[in-house]
């Protein structure tokens, strides 16, 4: 009965950012709960590497090269995805940048990259979903945010603004779609060592000790933390959680 609870064969999974870090993570989950995988990302030499551990391990998985930002191509993306698959039953928005900069020197293309790679891809990949998660009769739909979804940091106001932003549009989503039995989540991922962050670590003084004396947890987070929550996402288990999101942070959020 529990495991029938977490159980995810025979469901389509699009994970974007899925070849690196929170993605794989979270694509590794899902795949070993049952998921078909589809990978989401612009290289694709990473995605193909992803697809062969996962096929590897026993899941069906294929790579789809595509830059989120761009409607086409997303629009693509999930026709593709559909004629693979038959369907689309979850879909992670995970792709994400940022651009380490004070509000002062970030320049407009930065701040428009920042936000078209981080917010704007979960509206277009979102509503390209909608119809076949529709027509089927559900679908699940986890957004990720950020500590920065809560809080502010000088280098971050792009990334800040965008992670606010995916916790309004998820629970617009949320009520918009609760009609049609679609759960629209999102996750707030604390500290987490991927390269986005071995990056942060390089250009931002002393922020990896910071991070350690915040988080109740005394590590840093890693890549397959996100596994466990990503499957509840997309479970059954969670058919009557909408609207949400949740930290996953070790307890930095609620550290006084
Ligand atoms: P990584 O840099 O390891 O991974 C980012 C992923 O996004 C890559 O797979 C990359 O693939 C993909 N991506 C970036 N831009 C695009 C694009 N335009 N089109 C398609 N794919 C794209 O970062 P993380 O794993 O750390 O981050 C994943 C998510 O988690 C992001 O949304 C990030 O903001 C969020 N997050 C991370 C935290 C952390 O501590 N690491 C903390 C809080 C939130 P490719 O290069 O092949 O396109």
């Amino acid at each position: 009965m529990t495991n029938h609870l977490f159980d995810l064969t025979g469901r389509v999974a699009i994970v974007t950012g899925g070849n690196g870090g929170i993605g794989l993570g979270m694509a590794r989950g899902l795949a070993a709960a049952g998921a078909a995988i589809v990978v989401v990302g612009r290289n694709e030499a990473k995605s193909n590497a992803v697809v062969a551990q996962l096929t590897q391990g026993g899941a069906k998985a294929i790579a789809i090269s595509a830059d989120v930002t761009d409607k086409a191509a997303v629009d693509a993306m999930i026709a593709r995805t559909q004629s693979e698959f038959g369907g689309i039953d979850i879909l992670v928005n995970n792709a994400g940048i940022n651009i380490r900069k004070p509000p002062h020197e970030l320049a407009l293309a930065e701040w428009d990259s920042v936000i078209k790679t981080n917010l704007t891809s979960a509206f277009l990949c979102s509503q390209a979903a909608y119809p076949a998660m529709k027509t089927a009769g559900g679908g699940k739909i986890i957004n990720i945010g950020s500590m920065m979804s809560i809080f502010g940091a000088s280098f971050a106001p792009a990334y800040a603004a965008s992670k606010g932003g995916i916790v309004q549009f998820t629970r617009a989503c949320a009520v918009a779609w609760a009609p049609d039995n679609i759960q629209c989540n999102a996750i707030l991922p604390g500290w987490i060592d991927t390269e986005l962050t071995q990056n942060a670590r390089r250009e931002v003084d002393g922020l990896h000790d910071k991070v350690l004396a915040r988080t109740p947890s005394a590590r840093w987070g890693i890549a397959d933390d996100f596994a466990g929550i990503a499957v509840f996402l997309a479970s059954r288990a969670s058919d009557f959680v909408t609207g949400t999101a949740i930290p996953v942070d070790g307890g930095f959020s609620v550290q006084g």
